[in-house]
């Protein structure tokens, strides 16, 4: 529930005088739905008004306040034609323009011989100085309603600044008076305002220097956002540990039979990490771990060994993923590695029809099934464990945190290992996953090939093509991603499609095709002719991006790979160079490449390095997109700039886990009034028994 007070910020803009469902959509367009969106649309710069006190002393080019007295209307004699108002003082002339004005607008505004004070941008015409449509026209007494320094917003069709700016002054004026979250001598080491005035400061720029990452009040209102993700996020972790977790013991038994039937053996890093789980599954506290490994690292086998700990034990295991490729794929290669074993898994996944979910949900149920890899279909309701020990969440990034709760919540005391391979910046890992344990395995196994980055314009694609063929004569695998149109998944397939028919007049039957709209029998078929080199060109839309694993693909063409994110990018070129055998990733690009644009793919072509392609990324990109913004649980950072924040994420952190640790949002106190306050109004809105029934 969200508390009274504040109810005006979250009511629809539509609420505000002059905003009706038109204007409503284009708001909701630019900056958001409702009244708090429209406070945190901030200025991004301002426009000063010159207060010229004479004509003669105007310059053209300058926004300038003057005040005339209006002489005379010219009206134009053909619509083309600006209608002409001849002004002038002691000094000298000016002419105030309209085009296509109602001419009685225009008599009714400036009255021939009245003194008048106009604002905007001052021009020459010919020898003539004039203004065209003036930002301002009053009469001489109201001339204080002309603000000498204005704010600008970033605007949308249909919206002038000037409307922005009158909704913004209402959206002001319904500000509530908010009890104070932060301690009184904090507020002022910082030099901080309150809350309020903070924001009323953010729209009130009294200069450039105002619109700062580092002005006061936008390092305020940047702080309360921090400690609301952080405090939000702390709670999540306490809950997840405050159940008191069981102790799983390592397997003695199937590990080693697994191990001994491995075709290889684990890195020094997949050894290490799977002591860090083994140690924290055996710990009577519950395990919160995050696995971060580079794609190809080798994460599955020791998320499948970690399963192995609880089958042993008696308990079962859920391994979700992303995808119900990756969920496929991980399934096979289940059936490999346990199929010497008596232990039974399945798959679960969206559409397998009435018949078998209802099996699968009974075979969880009752505990026959011991292992379970499934989508997100494992959130459903009605999918009740047994007995859940473990719970695997392979490609991390992808999820919400909300989900990962979701799941955990089946299992009373399950243990928790999330997995990705994104690699996280500090300063999102402490944002996105607060204090959880982190393994990682830096070194990938060793003998792997070095995979090339070229980069070229779409131009090209004919030279691609040839480049390919040679490839696939002599026996490769290659991907072929399609672009990344828009968001929308529809067109993205006509792209696909389109791409498919016509490699396939150069490869016949050895160009396969997969995208998310395909019946997932016909995804397995494909993906298993892949696998097996019966199709050596996979036409694929971004459905391969994470996880998929077939070892000896060597060469990935992406086509448009500007229009992708370069954790995105990182992600897909992990499809190649899997095994021993060098790679070839082609980025092609569509031509003229801008600045920006060139800048990542360099990136792309000079590292290989998941962690500094973040890093690069984060720099570029800003933190809300790195890790994709649609599917994260919290809403991304308005405020807070990652980057030039940093100093304050690491003070908000701590001081979220001094609140938490002192049980400041237990109870009934001020302080923890003002707290939860703080939390519903950045709409971080966890629930947590100790914080609801306070
Ligand atoms: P990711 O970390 O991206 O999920 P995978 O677990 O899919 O990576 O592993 C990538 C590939 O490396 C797989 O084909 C897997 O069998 C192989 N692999 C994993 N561990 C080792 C190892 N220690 N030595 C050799 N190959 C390994
Ligand atoms: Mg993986």
């Amino acid at each position: 529930m969200r508390p009274e007070i504040l109810n005006p910020l979250f009511s629809q803009t539509e609420s505000i005088t002059g905003v009706g469902p038109r204007t409503g959509l284009q708001l909701d367009k630019l900056l958001g739905a409702r009244v708090i969106d429209l406070l945190l649309h901030f200025p991004t710069s301002i426009i000063e008004r010159q207060i010229v006190p004479t004509i003669i002393s105007a310059k053209p080019g300058n926004i300038s306040t003057i005040t005339v007295t209006v002489k005379k209307h010219h009206k134009p004699h053909h619509p083309r034609q600006p209608y002409r108002v001849k002004c002038e003082d002691d000094t000298g002339k000016i002419d105030i323009v309209f085009f296509r004005a109602k001419p009685q607008w225009i008599s009714n505004i400036l009255p021939v011989g009245q003194k008048c004070v106009v604002s905007g941008l001052v021009e020459t015409f010919g020898k003539d100085l004039q203004i065209a449509h003036p930002d301002y026209i009053v009469p001489e007494n109201k001339r204080e309603s002309i603000l000498p320094i204005e704010p600008v917003y970033p605007l949308t069709e249909g919206i002038s600044l000037k409307k922005l700016q009158r909704f913004i002054e209402t959206a002001l004026s319904l500000l509530p008076d908010l009890d104070e979250w932060l301690d009184d001598t904090y507020l002022n080491i910082n030099g901080w305002d309150t809350w309020k005035a903070s924001i009323l400061k953010a729209h009130q720029p009294t200069c450039t220097n105002d619109l700062d990452l580092s002005a006061k009040w936008r390092s305020r209102l940047a702080y309360d956002e921090l400690l609301a993700n952080q405090l939000a996020l702390n709670l999540i972790r306490l809950e997840e540990k405050s159940i008191s977790g069981r102790s799983i013991n390592t397997s003695i038994h199937y590990r080693q039979t697994v191990l001994t039937n491995l075709k290889f053996s684990l890195t020094k890093d997949q050894n290490h990490t799977l002591n860090e789980i083994d140690k924290d599954m055996e710990s009577s506290t519950r395990m919160a771990r995050l696995l971060q490994g580079d794609v190809g690292s080798g994460k599955t086998i020791v998320a499948i060994l970690a399963i192995l700990n609880a089958v042993e034990s008696g308990a079962q295991a859920a391994l979700m993923v992303p995808t119900e490729i990756l969920a496929r794929q991980h399934y096979e290669t289940l059936s490999e590695i346990l199929s010497i074993t008596d232990i039974k898994y399945e798959l679960m996944i969206g559409r397998q029809g009435e018949i078998k979910r209802k099996k699968l949900i009974s075979g969880l149920k009752n505990g026959e099934i011991t292992i379970i890899i499934g989508t997100h279909a494992l959130f459903q309701e009605d999918v009740i464990f047994k007995n859940l020990g473990l719970v695997i969440i392979d490609e991390q990034h992808r999820f919400g945190v909300h989900q990962r709760l979701a799941l955990t919540k089946k299992g009373i005391n399950a243990d928790l290992l999330v997995m990705t391979a994104t690699p996280i910046p500090r300063t999102l890992l402490l944002t996105e996953y607060g204090d959880m344990d982190v393994s990682r395995i830096i070194n990938s196994p060793s003998g792997r090939g070095k995979v090339k980055t070229k980069v070229l314009p779409i131009g090209r694609i004919a030279d691609v093509e040839i480049a390919i063929k040679r490839a696939v004569d002599k026996g490769a695998k290659v991907y072929w991603v399609c672009p990344l149109i828009e968001s929308s998944n529809a067109s993205d397939l006509v792209a696909a499609l389109q791409r498919y028919e016509s490699l396939k007049y150069m490869f016949g039957q050895k160009v396969g095709l997969i995208h998310g709209k395909m019946k997932s029998d016909k995804k397995d078929s494909t993906m298993y002719d892949f696998k097996n080199g019966k199709i050596q060109v996979l036409v694929a839309t971004t459905v391969i991006e994470v996880g998929v694993d077939v070892p000896d693909a060597t060469v990935m063409v992406v086509e448009y790979a500007d229009r992708f994110g370069l954790s995105q990018l990182h992600q897909l070129r992990g499809r190649i160079g899997r095994n021993s055998k060098d790679g070839t990733c082609l980025l092609l690009y569509k031509s003229p490449l801008g600045q920006y644009s060139r800048s990542r793919l360099e990136i792309m072509r000079n590292t290989n390095d998941g962690f500094k392609i973040a890093e690069q990324d984060l720099k570029l990109r800003g933190a809300g997109e790195v890790l994709g913004t649609k599917q994260s649980g919290f809403p991304r950072f308005r405020i807070a700039d990652l980057d030039a924040h940093a100093d304050l994420l690491s003070k908000a952190d701590k001081e979220a886990r001094l609140i938490i640790k002192k049980g400041y949002l237990e109870g009934n106190t001020n302080k923890g009034k003002a707290l939860k306050l703080l939390l519903k109004l950045f709409e971080r809105n966890v629930t947590h028994e100790k914080f609801e029934s306070g």
